[in-house]
């Protein structure tokens, strides 16, 4: 079986995981947590990186950073991961869905003013696939209404919108790197914060609520409980995985472009009746996160992956739809009808897609062609 994923190791983790043993160092903010925060403000030029434990734990500090209390609302599509709705719901916000657009399945930006109430607080917007929100738009908006922006860029490194680094753009934005996303260390993420306003705090948030940042620093005399806060650092075997995975996510994104672009030339030179291949705008340079199809509706899809999973190919699908989940009937509510969300829900499918892939790229795609055509 050609599995939908695989992790992809480099090689150098383990002598960074032996480095931080010999150290002795096994908690967080060590030399290799320092290092990873250091390539993450670089690369993004984010104004504070901070690593987490995960990207749901990265959103779940940005939903305290922006304090907000039960009632406010917090504007974000429907078609996304549960954690992007959690974090807020976890506050006693609520999450008001929007529709996506049918191009490149990110929230519709023209639908966001519709949905602003004198509740909402936030915008959250989530860069599906690794390709970039229409965030000029969006930051507009949210200049205009007062509202702060988080990116959940937890699909998004290394991508950019108008030679801009996603994650970089909004207020604060959360980045993923568990074991399916392009750079990983198994369970992690990563806050970045933009807006210089959320630095100290999201360091105390970090840290149990405590100013222990600003101890070792040398900033303050002692240290002690400030704020509220919880436990989000990773430990440094973790930090050291990932250390070794950041030096390679240029030629990690790479390897994965090129499979995606193969994908493409592919499926866009196949002309299958009501089979669509992914649209990725002129404004963005993608990671190749994702490699997915649209296909007419539910039953050719279940079709396809069964057809698939015949000729030993794993195809998967996702998002069920948060509005209409039951956590999401209970602590949302929708804007709007949420069309092309309940379509493209029905009928996207995502190819595998991982370093090594290479080699049964050939069988994949004629496997895909074969079935597809096979309906006309
Ligand atoms: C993967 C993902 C998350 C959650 O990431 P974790 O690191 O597993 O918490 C959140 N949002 C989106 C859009 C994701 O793809």
């Amino acid at each position: 079986m050609i599995p939908f994923n695989k992790p992809y190791m480099t090689g150098g983790e383990l002598g960074y995981i032996a480095d931080a043993y010999g150290n002795r160092q096994l908690s967080g903010d060590g030399l290799f947590t320092r290092r990873c925060h250091e390539w993450l403000e670089q690369r993004t030029g984010c104004r504070k990186a901070l690593l987490t434990h995960s990207c749901t734990a990265a959103l779940e500090m940005a939903a305290l950073l922006l304090d907000l209390q039960p009632g406010d609302e917090v504007i974000m599509p429907s078609f996304t991961f549960v954690s992007t709705a959690n974090a807020f719901v976890l506050r006693g916000a609520v999450p008001v869905f929007v529709d996506i657009r049918p191009d490149t399945l990110n929230i519709d930006e023209a639908l966001i003013e519709a949905a602003i109430t004198s509740r909402t607080r936030a915008i959250c917007v989530v860069h599906y696939a690794g390709v970039g929100c229409e965030m000029d738009a969006i930051m507009d908006i949210a200049e205009r209404h007062g509202l702060w922006v988080v990116e959940d860029a937890a699909q998004g490194i290394l991508s950019e919108y108008k030679g801009r680094p996603l994650g970089s753009i909004g207020h604060l934005a959360a980045l993923s790197f568990h074991e399916t996303k392009n750079i990983i260390c198994g369970e992690g993420g990563a806050l970045l914060v933009n807006d210089p306003r959320f630095v100290e705090r999201a360091e105390i948030i970090r840290e149990k609520g405590t100013n222990r940042s600003r101890f070792f620093r040398g900033q303050v005399d002692k240290y002690t409980w400030v704020d509220v806060g919880s436990s989000y650092l990773p430990s440094e075997i973790l930090a050291a995985f990932l250390y070794a995975q950041l030096e390679m996510a240029d030629a990690i994104t790479q390897k994965r472009v090129a499979l995606w672009n193969r994908y493409q030339a592919w499926f866009s030179g196949l002309s299958v009746r009501d089979v669509t291949a992914p649209q990725i705008p002129d404004s963005c340079t993608h990671n190749a996160h994702i490699y997915y199809l649209l296909l007419p509706d539910l039953e050719r899809r279940s079709a396809f992956i069964a057809a698939m999973k015949e000729r030993g190919v794993q195809s998967v699908f996702h998002y069920l739809a948060l509005h209409s989940s039951p956590a999401g009937r209970r602590y949302g509510r929708h804007s709007g009808e949420l069309a092309v969300t309940d379509s493209i829900s029905e009928r996207l499918v995502r190819m595998p897609l991982w370093l090594g892939l290479e080699e049964h790229l050939e069988h994949v795609l004629e496997s895909a062609q074969q079935i597809l055509s096979a309906h006309g």
